[in-house]
């Protein structure tokens, strides 16, 4: 049965089919898909969700395919961990951590938005498939191109971090290193698309692999108890993340599925996270101007160095609506951000992780969360792919030699005497 009805401009109202087009041919507005809630309204249960797989294809009815996934099957369904000790740090008793540093297969949450992208992309006829990419979205579409056989063109700007390239090279992908940063990455995108015909996920499939976002939302509430957080604090880039993480919130909430929901809508206030040296969203946000300002990007935080990003209207109309705030970070910060995950959780992000946690200090600090509220923290990278960040910044090892005697010596110093 079809679930889809088709696509709907967020602008002005017109629809669509179900095709690979993501811009109104009206207003230029941006399309989204339009489900069939007639169909899926008392009928989707929670216990139908959870009898699926371990993965974010458990919602499949909420996701806009047709049949079966047939490229990354294994994508999501990631730990939702209780940050303990970091939040005593800051006086709070809920505070979990929705790690997409371990989701499956290329580390990101990128893989959710690539899964569904490109089983969308298989259902359209696609053979080629490709992406301008900050990083994370190159490693996750060269994986899953070669998991479903697809040729891949993958768009970087030349001096991402080498965990990046590397990890997109591996998978044997048409890797195309662009000088110039991501917005010009993009643009010449946009016209490749035109003149190749090839499925850009970022841009012609761009509402599917958008709706991919949303299973991050879905899980966060599943794995809480079918409950809504009070806060959720997401790092933005295009700003798909954190609007279609709300989005699926309250999806949920229309079908009934939240402990917490009801016709007032769902409790959750979205926080917006970036680095100064890239901050459009929480900019606009903090200074509430009505739209927000392009900026020329300056961060060690590349993955999310986005200064014209696609949905920034969607992002901060999003925090606005739910009554959250934004921050930003230096990249002291984002460093001290990594660090600070790490030694409370054991938990190794990348420097989009290192924002998110550095604004979550900042704004706990504010004051914006009680202290048995229920706060996530969407940490969407690993930080193994951007260890230039952090090289150096950490102390250094002990050298001793293989004998017990050197040992002793060493466990001497005052450095590590307060260990033992
Ligand atoms: C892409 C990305 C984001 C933000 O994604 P948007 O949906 O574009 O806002 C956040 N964190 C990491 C690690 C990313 O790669
Ligand atoms: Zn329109």
């Amino acid at each position: 049965m079809p679930k889809v009805l088709g696509m709907r401009c967020r602008e002005c109202g017109e629809e669509y089919p179900m095709n690979p087009i993501h811009v109104c041919e009206l207003c230029f507005g941006p399309l989204e898909v339009l489900l069939d809630w007639e169909l899926l309204e008392g009928k989707l249960t929670r216990e139908k969700i959870e009898k699926g797989p371990k993965s974010m294809w458990r919602y499949w009815d909420l996701l806009p395919v047709e049949g079966p996934p047939t490229v990354g099957r294994n994508v999501g369904f990631t730990p939702l961990v209780k940050a303990e000790r970091l939040g005593r740090e800051f006086g709070l008793k809920n505070v979990y951590v929705k790690n997409d540093a371990v989701n499956h297969p290329t580390l990101s949450f990128k893989d959710r938005v690539v899964a569904l992208a490109l089983t969308k992309a298989r259902e359209f006829g696609y053979e080629t498939v490709a992406c301008a990419s900050t990083g994370n979205l190159a490693n996750s579409v060269a994986a899953h191109a070669a998991e479903g056989g697809f040729h891949s063109y993958i768009f970087i700007p030349d001096n991402l971090e080498q965990g990046k390239v590397i990890g997109t090279l591996v998978y044997g992908a048409n890797v195309l290193a662009v000088s110039g940063n991501y917005d010009e990455v993009n643009r010449l995108c946009a016209e490749a698309g035109d003149k190749y015909g090839w499925g850009f996920v970022n841009i012609n499939l761009r509402p599917y692999y958008g709706d991919g976002s949303k299973t991050f939302g879905y899980e966060i509430a599943e794995q809480l108890g079918w409950k809504a957080p009070d806060h959720i604090v997401t790092p933005c880039a295009g700003g798909s993340l954190i609007s279609k993480t709300y989005k699926g919130l309250n999806e949920l909430n229309r079908l009934g599925l939240l402990e917490n929901g009801g016709t007032e809508g769902i409790p959750t206030k979205m926080y917006a996270a970036q680095a100064k040296g890239c901050s459009p969203i929480t900019t606009a946000i903090k200074e509430k101007y009505e739209i927000f300002r392009p900026q020329k990007p300056n961060t060690i935080a590349k993955s999310i160095a986005i200064g014209n990003p696609a949905d920034g209207h969607i992002a901060i109309e999003t925090v606005r609506k739910s009554g959250g705030w934004a921050e930003d970070v230096t990249d002291e910060e984002v460093v001290e951000g990594i660090r600070l995950l790490g030694r409370t959780e054991g938990i190794f992000t990348e420097t989009a992780g290192g924002v998110t946690t550095a604004v979550f200090k900042k704004l706990a600090e504010q004051g914006h969360f009680g202290e048995n509220e229920t706060v996530v923290i969407s940490i969407t990278g690993n930080g193994l792919k951007t260890i230039e960040a952090v090289a150096g910044k950490l102390g250094s090892t002990v050298h001793i030699q293989p004998n017990l005697a050197s040992l002793a010596e060493a466990l001497q110093t005052e450095k590590l005497l307060a260990t033992v």
